[in-house]
């Protein structure tokens, strides 16, 4: 079907939606407690938690978030009660994010990827999302369709995890202030199993990449996008797209350092200008968002811990205004739409 876009976005459902902050706690690993010192955090229930004051080590201080994963929170739990609540949005057009956040070896692609025997956030949302589609398909006027998208941003730079011959990709944002990266390979997947011969291959090109250039995953962002594009089946054959973006973000410790020179100066500030446009679309404007912040127990970690809860206690008061992207499909002449379509630009993020 030749599909023209008329309408932008309907603004129908515009509500407000706090960005929801879960921290989760690794449990406490002996390796890296040379020292002997014990753990320096401890969780008080399901959503407080508290690490000794440095200046007073009598004290402790206390943070309270939307959840708190303790050391023996399971994956799946993790994924019930932090992710899979905000997955449905992503079926009505709207676009939804999860994000782990926190210190390089505090547990954030233990969280996001996980392991075989431990599966992680995206393979068990990317599960779900096809679980959601076959549930409505029955009950629904609509076609959906589900696509993905693999891109690492690195010194500024993005990188197609699909396409590694495609470096140094742009970052544009359309007039309807979406985020689009031209270039970026965007492929239709039909089934789980589909999207896991695209995405194993692709993470491990980002896993040889970074042995090969000094713990390069530490100071990049791993961007999975699922986009689900859904068309009324009957005229005007309606157009919602809804965006899930599932982030591995770079080590939290990168932008507190501003001690850094050279090449680690510019890895920290470019984190943090390509995380800036990147949140236009994922995280202070139109989705519905949820942080993980991820942290360690050991007193190794201790200042990293510290500005990552900081940073993720001030995270809660930003607010998202989630609304519905929809375009209307109508049939047109060929030429035209080819016309039109120029005239769009690309919408292939
Ligand atoms: P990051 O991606 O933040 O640098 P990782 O996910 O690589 O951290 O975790 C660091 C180490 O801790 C890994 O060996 C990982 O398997 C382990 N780990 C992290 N979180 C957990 C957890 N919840 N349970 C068990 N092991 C964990
Ligand atoms: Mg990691």
């Amino acid at each position: 079907m030749a599909a023209q876009r008329v309408t932008v976005s309907s603004d129908g459902n515009k509500k407000i939606s706090r960005v929801r902050v879960a921290v989760r706690l690794r449990p406490y690993l002996d390796k890296e407690d040379e020292k002997g010192e014990g753990p320096c955090v401890r969780g008080l229930d399901k959503q407080n938690l508290e690490i000794v004051n440095w200046r007073n080590a009598t004290e402790t201080v206390k943070y309270h978030f939307d959840a708190f994963h303790g050391e023996k929170t399971t994956q799946q739990e993790v994924f019930l009660s932090s992710v899979k609540p905000v997955l449905s949005h992503v079926l009505n057009g709207q676009n939804a994010s999860v994000f782990a956040y926190g210190p390089t070896g505090a547990g954030k692609t233990h969280t996001m990827l996980g392991s075989a025997e431990k599966p992680g956030v995206i393979p068990r949302a990317v599960r779900e999302v096809f679980n959601l589609v076959h549930a409505k398909d029955a009950e629904e006027g609509w076609d959906y369709s589900i696509s993905m998208s693999y891109l690492e941003i690195y010194n500024e730079k993005v990188l197609d995890l699909l396409s590694p011959s495609s470096q140094d990709l742009p970052i544009r944002q359309d007039k309807d202030k979406n985020i689009f990266i031209p270039g970026l390979t965007n492929v239709t997947i039909s089934s789980f199993s589909d999207f896991d011969t695209h995405f194993v291959p692709a993470s491990l090109n980002r896993t040889t990449a970074s042995t090969k250039m000094n713990q390069r995953s530490s100071r990049s962002h791993a961007i999975l996008l699922i986009k689900v594009v859904r068309t009324s089946r009957v005229l005007p054959h309606r157009q919602q797209t809804g965006k899930l973006y599932l982030v591995d973000l770079a080590g939290s410790e990168d932008n507190r350092r501003t001690g850094n020179q050279g090449i680690r100066l510019k890895e920290s500030g470019a984190i943090n200008l390509s995380l800036f446009t990147l949140s236009k679309d994922s995280l202070g404007g139109s989705a519905h968002s949820v942080m993980i912040t991820n942290i360690a127990p050991e007193y190794k970690y201790y200042f990293d811990t510290f500005s990552a809860l900081n940073f993720a206690a001030k995270s809660k008061m930003i607010v998202n205004k989630p609304f519905t992207r929809e375009t209307v499909a109508v049939p047109v002449l060929p030429v035209k739409r080819a016309r039109e379509e120029h005239k769009a630009g690309g919408s292939g993020s």
